[in-house]
């Protein structure tokens, strides 16, 4: 399967020297897709390339640094990191510990699946359940994280202010690392 593409829209780039262009595409077929069009921008030119990328933001397309995406990168680096700091600190470890052991303690698998229900961490039907449950410790791995922990602390009825201060900055992190990053002057184009 391919694409098929329509050129929508062409400019000059910052310098002059290159173009800007931005291509309407959709699948060269004509079956339901879940992304039936999307657009592609490519910034044709050696010197602006050094600086910038064309980056979609809702409807418009603009100009945004490298160095503001490779500080973005740097961030997140800080952001896994300190997660990974986290998640193994002892404190957190020992509640992971009790986490399986409650979970592990409850009377049956339907018991287990409406715990993780009444925290909107389980939204299969109980059949699935069943099949798929192999133990806490292994369903933890997937479902045990910086976002999960203030839930897991609810249930257990642990309060913590040191790791409840650690998740929100690793949060503050998170959302500066994820942010819209700041288009370099106005919009090349709106859709
Ligand atoms: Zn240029």
């Amino acid at each position: 399967m391919g694409t098929d593409r329509i050129r929508e829209y062409d400019c000059k780039c910052k310098c002059g020297k290159g173009t800007v262009e931005i291509d309407y595409c959709t699948p060269d077929h004509g079956w339901p897709t879940a992304t039936p069009f999307w657009y592609e921008a490519r910034l044709k030119c050696a010197n602006c390339s050094v600086k910038y990328e064309i980056h979609q933001q809702d409807d418009d397309f603009v100009y945004v640094s490298k160095q503001d995406i490779a500080d973005r990168k740097v961030l997140q680096a800080k952001v896994d990191a300190k997660n990974v700091t986290l998640l193994n600190s002892p404190r957190v470890q020992a509640m992971r510990s009790r986490l399986i052991q409650f979970l592990d303690s409850r009377p049956s698998k339907a018991a287990i699946h409406r715990t993780l229900q009444s925290i909107q961490l389980s939204s299969c039907t109980i059949q699935t359940f069943r099949k798929h449950w192999k133990g806490a410790d292994e369903w933890l791995r997937f479902n045990f994280s910086v976002h999960t922990i203030p839930t897991f602390m609810k249930l257990l009825d642990i309060t913590d202010l040191g790791i409840q201060l650690q998740i929100k900055a690793i949060e503050t992190l998170e959302k500066q690392a994820s942010d819209t990053l700041p288009p370099v002057g106005n919009p090349i184009y709106t859709v």
